[in-house]
């Protein structure tokens, strides 16, 4: 038997630690500024036995600008170099707080990326589709990232090498929703893990590859799944989301004055949390992970003292903190037979059909004898054709400028403090949720 794969203890298996990974993930406002690097560096340096694979998105708000300085450049009529120049004074300006001797080699590799993202802005819209065009620049932001950060770690002497994600992750060509190609991305990752001496393997998260050759990425928000993609591939001890909020909060702290902080919970809880519209993780970051019984812990990247959330298997914990989430910009559309018929289950399939073919999501759905009512996220471009495809054969009405809310592992009092000053357009209730759609009372729509 090979000793470092594995060591017989007491007549068990036991993996070895020194062989084994965690995945790390640092968001945007983990490398928003010099302060937040020297901080993750501080993060990385705790004495730990185990390998790390870390997962980095773009700075602070890049992907933002990114987004506009695409849109400018593929706008004929305006001009994306004062938007482009700040993105580099923005970055150039953490790299000269971040380095006391300017590091020559760094700034020519970082021409060199900037070089290539003009060279991608001035390409035609014309011969370009936009969601392409978009893949192609707006990645920019995690490879500017990744090549500073692991420029500093490196000559903090930490044991690590920057890997570029597109040798890894291969995706579909689905620009800006890329799915994975689960054999070849985990034969990737493997190869890698052969071949990589040092301690630690920093990557860009949200970017991929496709086999065209093609630069992707999975979505915005996509780095969480990137690192839960990693730890899949890497059967990875755990996953630790660094977040500038002390866990996975009970509510948005924009949106409620008091949040609580949730100390466990289960995977399928985690999923259901995500599916009802709760932005702290990626929806797509949990299944892999529970497919593997991977552990995913979202701690504080400025406390980190402070104990994580936990989500695993174990479901024990799902109801001690209900969780509240808020969609805004919501519409509800209600559809009745003009012939009064009944809401028959040819009806139902016609009315769905006509969501899917929209790709119009529907956040909610409650069917009556004679009508049908569906709350979906506002989307002025898509209202006309919806309107167009019901018109001849039902009634439809609307209301839009609304909220819905979810309260998961509710009670009738926090349902009532929940809804005060609103006006409820649409219930819905199981044991576990409570949904409303509601207006501030006054507003007219
Ligand atoms: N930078 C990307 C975004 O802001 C990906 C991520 O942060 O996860 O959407
Ligand atoms: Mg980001």
């Amino acid at each position: 038997m090979t000793l470092g794969k594995c060591i017989t203890f007491a007549g068990q298996i036991k993996k070895n630690h020194a062989t084994m990974f965690k995945v790390f993930k640092f968001g945007g406002a983990s490398v928003k500024d010099a302060a937040a690097i020297k901080n993750l560096k501080k993060i990385l340096s705790k004495p730990s036995d185990e390998r790390l694979v870390i997962v980095v998105s773009a700075m602070g708000k890049t992907t933002n600008a990114l987004e506009k300085i695409l849109e400018a450049a593929r706008n004929h009529s305006s001009d994306f170099t004062p938007l482009f120049d700040a993105l580099k004074v923005f970055h150039y300006h953490i790299c000269s707080e971040l380095f006391e001797t300017p590091p020559l080699s760094l700034f020519s590799q970082l021409e060199d990326i900037f070089q290539k993202l003009y060279f991608q802005l001035s390409i035609s819209p014309d011969s370009i589709p936009y969601d392409e065009h978009y893949d192609q620049t707006v990645s920019f932001g995690e490879l500017l990232a990744t090549k500073i950060v692991s420029h500093y770690l490196i000559q903090e002497n930490l044991s690590l090498k920057l890997v570029d994600a597109r040798a890894c992750l291969i995706t579909d060509n689905c620009y800006r929703a890329a799915s994975i190609n689960w054999p070849q991305t985990c034969d990737a990752i493997s190869t890698l893990k052969e071949q990589t001496t040092e301690k630690m393997i920093l990557t860009q998260g949200f970017i991929g590859i496709a086999n065209n050759g093609r630069t992707t990425t999975l979505g915005r928000e996509g780095s969480d799944f990137s690192a839960a993609i990693f730890a899949h591939c890497l059967n990875a001890s755990e996953v630790v989301i660094w977040k500038d909020v002390p866990g996975l909060l009970n509510g948005d702290p924009k949106r409620f004055s008091v949040t609580q902080k949730i100390d466990h919970i289960s995977y399928s809880e985690a999923i259901e949390l995500a599916f009802y519209g709760a932005t702290v993780i990626h929806p797509k970051t949990i299944k892999p992970l529970q497919n593997k019984s991977i552990p995913l812990k979202v701690q504080s990247f400025n406390d980190p003292e402070l104990s994580p959330t936990l989500i695993d298997n174990n479901p024990d914990y799902d109801n001690v903190v209900p969780s509240f989430i808020i969609k805004d910009n919501q519409m509800l559309i209600s559809i009745s037979p003009r012939d009064f018929s009944f809401m028959s289950e040819s009806n139902l399939q016609e009315a769905f059909g006509i969501f899917h073919n929209l790709r119009i999501h529907a956040n909610l759905i409650q069917a009556s004898a004679i009508s049908l009512s569906i709350c979906i996220d506002e989307n002025p471009d898509r209202l006309e054709a919806l309107l167009k495809s019901f018109r001849d054969k039902y009634a439809v009405k609307y209301n839009s400028g609304l909220e819905m809310l979810t309260i998961r592992h509710y009670n009738e009092k926090l349902a009532a403090e929940a809804s005060k000053g609103r006006e409820i357009l649409l219930e819905q209730r199981s044991r576990i949720t409570l949904q409303f759609v509601m207006k501030t009372i006054g507003e007219t729509t």
